[in-house]
């Protein structure tokens, strides 16, 4: 492993500083990813900075009815939260499809939203892989690439962002609160992570020394008619072949507002606006998700192993859809 100093901050402007004054500075949450990349001498930080005493694990309400959660609240605290289960359960359900009941009650909220992809050609060194050395090539393409994605590649990197939780805070429109060394600003969630195209060692819009404090969930009455659903290889923990976070507003059977968002098989937390758009007037009915699913997964782009990813990822919205929609 590479040699790391390592400081405790005990306040953000600390925090931001050192970061900010180092190039290769990383702040640890749970460290449930940062460490077992460092073991493996992907990340190579001179510099760990421990966030973990910032005053950043509240979930509160706020004036507006928005809820704001703090960075470093556990994926098991938001995941169980009162608030969340009743107004949220998409983001309750995606949490809890997520890793193991140990990693949750470690793993925080700003480290689950930078978490990276699980390629496996990422973590073998000896391949090359443009996210982690940029310049060597993509093994994925043209090797085993049946974990891969089908939406937002490019012909530099098709790998998946592997977070359950961020589909679901896709489909929520969440804002993530940021503090750096110019102080705070606030990203919409669909301007947060970034596509591959030339560069996938860039994953999102955040600067050198960039802190995320909170993440804020817009209020949305028909969240509460909302769900999150997996499909994975195994059932006791596994990342996401294909998942779909779904929300419908529905009024005498008919569809008034949506909110889709797929995962497992796109670059980024993916948001299928223009199948929200085909819901919005039509009929509950078997027909009009089908279209919808359709619609989401039209651009698809399938390799030699994960063409069934296409299909795969249809039926899993559909089947999401038809659970809240009330289709058995
Ligand atoms: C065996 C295993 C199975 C898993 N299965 C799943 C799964 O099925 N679904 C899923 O979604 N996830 C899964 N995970 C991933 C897990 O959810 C993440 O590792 C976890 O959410 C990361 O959070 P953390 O606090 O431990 O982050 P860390 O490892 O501490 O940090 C991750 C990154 O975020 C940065 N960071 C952390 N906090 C901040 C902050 N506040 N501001 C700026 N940067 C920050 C760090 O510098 C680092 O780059 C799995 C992990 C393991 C080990
Ligand atoms: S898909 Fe991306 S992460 Fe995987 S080998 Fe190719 S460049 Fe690397």
């Amino acid at each position: 492993m590479h040699p790391f100093t390592f400081i405790k901050a005990g306040d953000n402007n600390t925090a931001i500083k050192a970061a900010t004054e180092n190039a290769a500075s990383k702040f640890i949450g749970g460290g449930t990813n940062l460490v077992d990349l460092m073991k493996m001498n992907i990340e190579k930080p001179d510099k760990i900075i421990d966030i973990n005493i910032l005053p950043l694990k509240e979930i509160k309400k706020l004036s507006n009815g928005n809820i704001l959660i703090g960075a470093l609240v556990t994926n098991s605290d938001l995941a169980y939260n009162e608030m969340i289960r009743n107004k949220f359960p998409v983001l309750s359900e995606a949490i809890l499809a997520g890793a193991s009941a140990q990693l949750r009650n470690i793993a925080t909220t700003g480290g689950n939203l930078l978490q990276r992809t699980r390629c496996y050609y990422f973590y073998d060194t000896a391949t090359p892989c443009n996210k982690r050395e940029p310049g060597s090539g993509c093994s994925a393409i043209n090797g085993y690439n049946r974990i891969h994605a089908v939406l937002g590649t490019s012909d530099k990197c098709i790998a998946t962002h592997p977070s359950d939780m961020c589909v679901a805070m896709a489909a929520l429109d969440a804002i993530i609160h940021v503090q750096g060394i110019n102080g705070e600003r606030k990203i919409m969630f669909s301007d947060f992570h970034t596509l591959p195209g030339d560069h996938p060692e860039i994953e999102n819009i955040l600067q050198k020394g960039d802190l995320i404090t909170a993440v804020e969930i817009p209020a949305l009455s028909f969240a509460k008619n909302s769900a999150y659903v997996k499909v994975r290889d195994r059932a006791s923990y596994d990342f996401a072949l294909a998942s779909a976070a779904v929300a419908l507003d529905i009024n005498n059977g008919i569809i008034k507002n949506a909110r889709i968002a797929l995962g497992g098989v796109a670059t980024k937390p993916w948001r299928a606006t223009e199948a929200e758009q085909a819901l919005i007037g039509k009929q509950v009915s078997a027909n009009s998700f089908k279209d919808a699913a359709d619609i989401a997964l039209k651009n698809s782009k399938e390799l030699k192993f994960n063409s069934y990813k296409t299909e795969l990822a249809k039926r899993t919205l559909i089947s999401a859809l038809n659970k809240i929609g009330g289709i058995a």
